[in-house]
C-alpha cells in the first residue's frame, strides 16, 4: 500500500539537521567497525589506496560535525530526539574507537563485504548531492524520505557491500574472452594518444557498449523484466539510480567493460573514467534543476536522464546513452524537449512489486513470454 505522501523538510525544524548527526555518527561506527575487522568489511582494492593518518582525520571530522549538528538540531527543535539520539551513536563510535585491538595481519580473503567502500561512497555522494537537491531541487515538492527511499537505500548498501563480487563477475567475460590473445600493441597505441582524447574515446566507446546492453534490456521482453525495476521508481533522486536489479547491473557493467578491458586505456584515463561513472550515474538520476546550459547537448545531465525515466509514451525508448548524447543522436534515439521536463517518471503498472526483496525475486516469477496485461503493459518500451 502507498504511504501518503509526506512534506518536504523545511529548513529551521532542527530536522535536517537531526539526520545529518545521525548519519554521520553511523558513518564514524561503520568507519571504526572496518578497522576493528579489516579482512572481513574492507576491500582489498581500496586497502591498498588507504592512509591510515588520514582516514582517522576523516573519521574525527565526522563524529564532530555529527556533534555540531545534534547541538544544532537540539537548539533550534522542539523534538530533540535526534539530537539524543547522535549523542548516543557518537557516544559508541568513540567508545569503540578507543578499544580497537591491537594493529593484526591483515589476511586477504577470498570473499570481503565492502562496509569501507559503502561508507566512502555514501559520505562522498551525500556531501555533493544532498546540498544540491536540497538547495536547488527540481521538484521542489519532494521530499528526501518519500515512500520509496528506503528500497533505494538498501539496494544503494547492498550494491556496494557486494562490490567484491560484482567486480569479479563484470570483469570475468571480457578476461575469459580477451586475455590471452595478444592485445598489447592496440593497448600501447590506445595510451600513446593524448589523456583528453583518450578519455573522450573511453567514454565514448563504454556509453556504446552501454547503449547496445541497455537497448536490449529496453526490448527483449524477459530482459524488460529485469530492467523495469530500474525504471519503476517514481521519486528521482541521487539514491534512485541505485535501484537496478543485480542481474541487470552485472550484465550491464560486463558489456560496458569488454571495450575498456580490450582497449587497456592508461591508469590516469582509467581512473578519470571511474569516477565520471559514478558521478554521472548519480548526477543523472538527481532532483535537481542544474541543466548545465549548452553542456546539456555534450554530456548526459539530469533532465536528459529523467526524460529516459518518464511515464510518457513519446518519451520511450530514447535517451539511453549514459555519458554521451551524442550516442543516441547517432542511433536516433536522442529526445529533448527544449526546457521541459517529465511530468511523471516510473511504470504505468500499479502492480509492479515494491521493496527490495520482491523486485529481485520478480524478473523470475512468471512464464517472461505469457502474454498476459501486465506484461503487454510494460514491454511496449
Ligand atoms: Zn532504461
Ligand atoms: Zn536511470
Amino acid at each position: 500500500m502507498e504511504s501518503k505522501p509526506r512534506e518536504r523538510i523545511q529548513f529551521g525544524e532542527g530536522k535536517i539537521s537531526g539526520y545529518f548527526s545521525i548519519f554521520l555518527a553511523l558513518m564514524g561506527i561503520f568507519g571504526v567497525l572496518c578497522a576493528y575487522f579489516p579482512s572481513y568489511l574492507t576491500t582489498p582494492d581500496f586497502r591498498k589506496a588507504y592512509d591510515p593518518q588520514l582516514v582517522k582525520w576523516v573519521l574525527l571530522g565526522c563524529l564532530v560535525l555529527s556533534f555540531l549538528f545534534a547541538l544544532w538540531s537540539f537548539l533550534v527543535s522542539n523534538r530533540r530526539k535526534y539530537g539524543f539520539i547522535a549523542v548516543i551513536l557518537i557516544a559508541i563510535a568513540i567508545f569503540m574507537g578507543t578499544h580497537l585491538p591491537e594493529a593484526r595481519n591483515i589476511t586477504d580473503k577470498s570473499f570481503t563485504v565492502g562496509l569501507d567502500w559503502l561508507v566512502i561512497d555514501l559520505l562522498i555522494s551525500a556531501a555533493i548531492f544532498v546540498p544540491i537537491e536540497l538547495f536547488l531541487p527540481k521538484r521542489t515538492k519532494q521530499t528526501k524520505f518519500h515512500p520509496e527511499w528506503r528500497t533505494d537505500l538498501i539496494y544503494f548498501i547492498v550494491s556496494h557491500l557486494l562490490i567484491q563480487i560484482t567486480g569479479v563477475l563484470v570483469q570475468l567475460p571480457a578476461i575469459h574472452l580477451f586475455k590471452n590473445i595478444g592485445l598489447e600493441g592496440l593497448q600501447t597505441m590506445v595510451q600513446s594518444i593524448p589523456f583528453v582524447l583518450q578519455l573522450f574515446f573511453a567514454l565514448f566507446i563504454a556509453d556504446l557498449f552501454q547503449y547496445s546492453g541497455h537497448y536490449l534490456f529496453h526490448k527483449v521482453p524477459y530482459l524488460w523484466r529485469f530492467h523495469a525495476v530500474h525504471h519503476s521508481t517514481k521519486h528521482m533522486d541521487w539514491l534512485a539510480g541505485s535501484r537496478t536489479h543485480f542481474f541487470d547491473l552485472v550484465v550491464v557493467r560486463a558489456v560496458t567493460f569488454l571495450p575498456i578491458y580490450v582497449c587497456g586505456f592508461s591508469t590516469a584515463v582509467f581512473s578519470t573514467y571511474i569516477v565520471i561513472v559514478a558521478l554521472q550515474a548519480v548526477l543523472a538520476h538527481a532532483n535537481t534543476r542544474i541543466n548545465f546550459g549548452w553542456l546539456k547537448y555534450v554530456f548526459v545531465t539530469p533532465q536528459y536522464h529523467h526524460w529516459h525515466h518518464a511515464d510518457d509514451p513519446a518519451a520511450y525508448n530514447k535517451n539511453f546513452a549514459i555519458h554521451l548524447p551524442l550516442i543516441d543522436m547517432i542511433f536516433g534515439t536522442y529526445y529533448d524537449r527544449g526546457d521541459e521536463w517529465p511530468e511523471k517518471t516510473g511504470l504505468d503498472d500499479a502492480h509492479f512489486p515494491k521493496g527490495f526483496a520482491r523486485q529481485l525475486i520478480y524478473p523470475f516469477q512468471k512464464d517472461p513470454l505469457a502474454k498476459d496485461d501486465e506484461l503487454t503493459d510494460i514491454s511496449e518500451r
